[in-house]
């Protein structure tokens, strides 16, 4: 038996999941909120017996490995390596796959990278600059622990004498790793003279750096540098504050986005600790997939001036989009800061005032109506025209009818005009909502025809004794379920196996089919599901009845093809004569 084998073996996945999610009996399986995405009542099942997870919600679905990959974030030789240690298995021969190594001895090495910057920041007299700037600024020695802050050196090579010639760590590696720079022959600390912030992972990870300036020393270079992209730092991905205060923003169910980093520090201090930073950046998809899976409020808190509006704008729109795309609806809101002042500033003038703006925060829609109205002249017809097409799109959006007549009174109020010319603008200009359909997740869900799923889900709960010979009636049937036909083929092939047994033979794909069989009895709680001999029988007839109709229903559209045309030549006439044949059969048996 091979050693992933043997690991997954001595492993049981209902015990690893719930330990990090609350799980339920639900029959023969086990249920809980998945963790891919956000829900209210468990969509999120597992199978002890096939040892395999399947969310239908979102569609995710696994065996222990991938559950460990995704949701720790961990590489698969990583997974591996937890999982053999706490099965007791010596992992002996295991071929690491180069990719993997160099990815762990990257992390490995940043780690010691923020041990020795936080060391510096804490112990060295060399970090005293940092630490009065930090002072200055009202940030708390506690704050510098639990976000793990450091200091680099104003000189070239400090993190280079202590990770290269003392802890003789391969240049090349803390290149790989983004920590210093070659230019010309010469290689340098990337970080020299700044307050360090290690960039994490939502799992914790130390990934990466900024660094900010310290104001006043030579000016050169920007008030903040960040690691570039390597093989784990990947900018669109990271959320400062994030893997921090992740339990803080679970528990609020809602998560306050600011630019910068010392705005997370400030708005900690200031006792409002569910919150995270893009980081001057533009919050990005991968963003909002991860905060949808701990939060179901967004704050926006970006700043107030024209560049912050138009960030804020694109927010909404990436948020949206994902909501198009059959994501789980996020709330979102939008906090109003007084101009050219960040949450940082706020905190230092009056945390009292940070949280207000927080509490005051408007719908993401009034937002939008507020910036048209202020970007364009309400009291002209040309500005009045400029402001509906800013908002049609909006107002389109707003799927409830009750909220969209609220926004529509704002405007027909704002506008001087009736809520009747407003209304007619927005069914004028084509449909009220689009529905954007993700290609690629369609191809991976497997078709849904609930019929087909329900006698499926029976027969794989079938004795083991009768599986193939029911898989041979089933196998006669023209199935709309993606994944059907190969199943029940290798199930006829192999007599008396049971469905774990089964499970091993399938690609993953078909695997994650069989798993949707599986377990849609866990949703499905009314329907029985050991059945008697007669029952199946009379299942199997009502599916070959229903095929007919629906074979039937295709027919007579074909023979009214025929029956349109004006002449018939001798091929038509033959292939309606088939049609027609075929008719007759089917209707014997409806
Ligand atoms: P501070 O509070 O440190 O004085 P700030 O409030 O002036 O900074 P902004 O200039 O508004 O900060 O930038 C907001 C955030 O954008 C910063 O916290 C930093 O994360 C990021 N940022 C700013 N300048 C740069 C840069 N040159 N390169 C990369 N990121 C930057
Ligand atoms: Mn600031």
């Amino acid at each position: 038996m091979s050693q992933i084998q043997s690991i997954k073996e001595a492993t049981d996945i209902v015990a690893v999941i719930g330990s990090r999610i609350t799980l339920q009996g639900a029959g023969a399986q086990f249920k809980g909120l998945c963790p891919f995405h956000a829900e209210r009542s468990p969509s999120f099942f597992i199978s002890p017996e096939l040892q395999r997870y399947k969310c239908f919600g979102c569609g995710e679905s696994g065996d222990v490995f991938n559950f460990l990959q995704k949701y720790d974030g961990l590489s698969f030789q990583e997974t591996l390596e937890e999982l053999a240690e706490a099965a007791g298995i010596e992992l002996e021969k295991y071929q690491v796959n180069s990719a993997d190594q160099l990815r762990s001895d990257i992390l490995a090495t940043l780690a010691s990278a923020q041990q020795y910057y936080h060391y510096l920041l804490t112990e060295h007299k060399v970090g005293k600059p940092v630490q009065e700037y930090l002072h200055k600024r009202g940030i708390a020695k506690d704050t510098i622990r639990q976000f793990s802050l450091g200091a680099s050196t104003p000189a070239w090579d400090g993190l280079i004498a202590y990770l290269h010639e003392k802890k003789k760590i391969d240049l090349t590696l803390l290149e790989q790793a983004g920590l210093v720079i070659t230019n010309r022959g010469r290689t340098y600390d990337r970080f020299r003279n700044r307050v360090i912030f290690p960039l994490t992972t939502h799992r914790g990870q130390v990934v990466g750096f900024s660094g900010r300036s310290l104001p006043g020393e030579d000016d050169r270079g920007a008030k903040y540098i960040n690691s570039p992209e390597t093989l784990v730092y990947h900018k669109s991905e990271l959320l400062f504050g994030f893997s921090q205060l992740h339990s803080e923003i679970r528990k609020a169910n809602s998560i306050v986005i600011v630019e910068g980093e010392f705005d997370v520090l400030a708005s900690v201090q200031a006792h409002q600790s569910n919150v995270s930073a893009i980081k001057g950046s533009a919050l990005t998809k991968e963003h909002v997939r991860l905060l949808r899976r701990s939060v179901k409020q967004v704050v926006l808190a970006l700043d107030t001036d024209a560049a912050g509006r138009e960030a804020t704008k694109k927010a909404i729109a990436v948020i949206k989009q994902g909501q198009d795309e059959g994501e789980a609806p996020l709330e979102l809101r939008v906090a109003t800061l007084s101009l050219g002042k960040d949450p940082a500033d706020l905190v230092a003038q009056d945390p009292g005032l940070w949280r207000t703006a927080i509490k005051q925060s408007a719908t993401a829609y009034d937002f939008l109506i507020t910036t048209a109205l202020s970007q364009h002249d309400a009291a002209s017809p040309t500005g009045k025209r400029e402001i509906m097409d800013d908002l049609i799109p909006v107002l389109r959006s707003v799927s409830h009818a009750v909220e969209r007549e609220h926004y529509v009174q704002r405007l027909s109020k704002a506008l001087g005009v009736s809520q009747a010319s407003i209304l007619s603008d927005l069914d004028k200009q084509g449909p009220r909502k689009q529905v954007v359909v993700d290609k690629k997740k369609q191809n991976v869900e497997p078709e849904r025809n609930p019929q087909e799923l329900r006698i499926l889900s029976v027969f794989i709960h079938s004795p083991q004794e009768l599986l193939a010979e029911r898989a041979e009636q089933l196998s006669h049937f023209s199935w709309q379920t993606a994944g059907a036909p190969e199943i029940l083929e290798i199930i006829k092939k192999h007599p008396n196996t049971s469905v774990a047994a089964i499970d091993r033979l399938l690609a993953s794909d078909l695997q994650a089919v069989l798993t949707q069989w599986y377990l849609s009895d866990a949703v499905n709680k009314n329907s029985e599901l050991e059945v008697s001999q007669r029952d199946w029988s009379q299942l199997v007839a009502r599916l070959k009845k229903q095929q007919a109709e629906r074979e039937l229903a295709e027919l007579s559209v074909q023979l009214q093809a025929f029956d349109n045309k004006d002449i018939l030549t001798p091929e038509d006439e033959a292939t309606q004569r088939d049609l027609l044949e075929r008719v007759v059969l089917l209707q014997r048996l409806t």
